[in-house]
């Protein structure tokens, strides 16, 4: 199978790389990012505007690799039709350093990456790890590759859109894996004014609100160690994905469990 890359923390993101380490083994790898942190950016794409593409040293054996100038979701699709038209059997993005949870799927430019894909009808998923510092990605890495197994031998079958979250423990340490509907976690928008020689300007940050963890949900999967597999928009992926997924999690544990790192 023929596999694209992307995410949203840009090409030298070490999560990126760690995903791809895996994903080689399983096709044909081409990573496509952008060239710098595009956190945030959704689903935006850079209409009427010039996006330049530079083939860049990939990390791993075996991969191509380019730098996009735009927005994660302009990666996607320059490299779906235009580097390798009708070529991609999955599109992963990520692994993206910090969770992507409840609402974030709203504004993340991992989850946006991916949607690129399930609208060109590729099976697509987005992978985030639910820690910011002294991560591990071997367990995001591992289970990225297991899925994009169970894609090829069609255990699993599109449409697709797939967002996964991952504790911070290594593959043997996980407590699970657990098929789930986003949570209403939210974020409050913190704003700061502040000035410089050009005048006033804003900056948007955010501060986390953790409002439901009901059992279920992703974040209360992550919370409770557990890798969280949540089949995205929930209007359009039928029961009949739900059901594929559960039918493959005792293996995937298994498979966790036991992996080689
Ligand atoms: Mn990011």
């Amino acid at each position: 199978m023929r596999i694209l890359l992307t995410n949203d923390d840009g090409i030298g993101s070490p999560g990126l790389w760690a995903v791809a380490e895996e994903l080689v083994k399983v096709g044909d790898l081409v990573v496509a990012a952008p060239g710098e942190e595009r956190s945030g950016a959704g689903t935006s794409i850079s209409l009427r505007k010039p996006i330049w593409v530079q083939e860049v040293p990939s990390k791993v054996d075996g991969a191509q690799a380019y730098a996009v100038s735009g927005t994660p979701a302009d990666s996607a699709i320059i490299a779906i039709s235009c580097l390798f038209p009708g070529e991609f059997d999955l599109v992963v993005s990520g692994v993206n350093r910090g969770s992507n949870l409840g609402h974030d799927v709203y504004v993340s430019g991992t989850v946006g990456a991916a949607m690129q894909g399930f609208l060109h009808n590729i099976p697509s998923i987005a992978v985030s790890m639910y820690a910011y510092v002294d991560i591990d990605y071997r367990t995001a890495a591992q289970t990225a590759a297991l899925i994009a197994s169970h894609i090829e031998s069609g255990a699993l079958e599109g449409p697709m859109l797939l967002n996964v979250n991952v504790p911070n423990l290594a593959p043997n340490q996980i407590h699970g894996v657990e098929v789930t509907r986003i949570s209403r976690k939210n974020y409050c928008d913190r704003i700061e004014k502040d000035y410089d020689a050009s005048g006033e300007y804003y900056v948007i940050t955010r501060n986390e609100e953790l409002e439901d963890a009901a059992p279920g949900t992703d974040l209360w999967a992550v919370e409770n160690g557990r890798v969280s597999l949540t089949p995205l928009p929930d209007q359009v992926v039928s029961d009949r994905f739900f059901n594929q997924l559960n039918r493959i999690v005792p293996e995937l544990e298994a498979a966790l469990r036991t992996a080689v790192v």
